[in-house]
């Protein structure tokens, strides 16, 4: 069994742009890590940043559990997350603690600035892990992790350009089951309304979810890349689980 850590930026990230694969890779038996940089601390109008960050912790525990996954914050901090060397040693000590064969991680282009980074400095932390003289806790890892991008959102790069991803997980059969993960954040349906002036974040998230599906005449789909630059494992390990 593989074992796949997951992570993105914010709560509620992976569960929007990941959601089903991690369901239908954890209905396979492999282990599944959901971890974010932040507990998501500017992602309320109403509550303190220490606050909210306690609600979201729990609300992405309460989504992981529903796919019997583990979930962990590297505890960095909103619009804070930089590709440096203090945060670049964090994540490898999340990957040294997880030890896992394959990633999901955000997009390197992507609207916000704390996804793009997360991008980065997951690229950079898989480098890192296996190397023994790099200074973190934890054993190294015995090799590089099979990297893989998820989607931006909405499927656009910073300049609102689309980013074509390389192949789709049908996610049909589990939608139901991403549906009540993403439910969990339920702080966030109020936020977004605050401040993204989206309507209904559940229904954004099927919308998004149909539309990639409708790339291959699927019902409901999600995109990835895989990441294969000098000298990241190349071999389709995330197509393959889930043939
Ligand atoms: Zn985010």
């Amino acid at each position: 069994m593989a074992r796949v850590l997951s992570i993105h930026a914010h709560p509620d990230d992976a569960e929007i742009l990941a959601g089903g694969t991690l369901a239908l890779l954890a209905g396979r038996g492999h282990h599944i890590t959901i971890a974010t940089m932040t507990p998501g601390d500017c992602g309320s109008a109403d509550l303190g940043p220490d606050e909210i960050a306690a609600v979201r912790r729990a609300e992405a525990s309460s989504a992981a559990a529903l796919i019997g996954a583990d979930y962990v914050c590297v505890e960095l901090r909103d619009l804070a997350i930089f590709n440096d060397d203090a945060s670049r040693r964090r994540v490898v000590e999340i990957l040294r603690r997880t030890r896992p064969d394959l990633i999901l991680t955000s997009s390197p282009s992507d609207y916000l600035c704390d996804h793009e980074a997360t991008s980065r400095l997951v690229r950079d932390a898989c480098f890192a892990a296996p190397a023994p003289n790099y200074q973190a806790a934890g054993e190294s890892l015995t090799g590089i992790p099979h990297l893989y991008f998820m989607d931006p959102i909405e499927g656009k790069d910073r300049e609102g350009d689309p980013v074509s991803p390389e192949f789709l997980i049908d996610v049909t059969p589990v939608f139901d089951r991403k549906r009540q993960m993403l439910a969990c954040h339920a702080s966030q349906r109020e936020w977004l309304r605050h401040h993204h002036g989206t309507d209904d974040y559940l229904i954004q998230m099927e919308r998004w979810t149909h539309e990639r599906g409708k790339l291959a005449g699927l019902q409901y789909a999600e995109g990835f890349r895989q990441y294969r630059g000098h000298p990241y494992p190349t071999t389709p390990l995330l197509q393959e689980l889930l043939a």
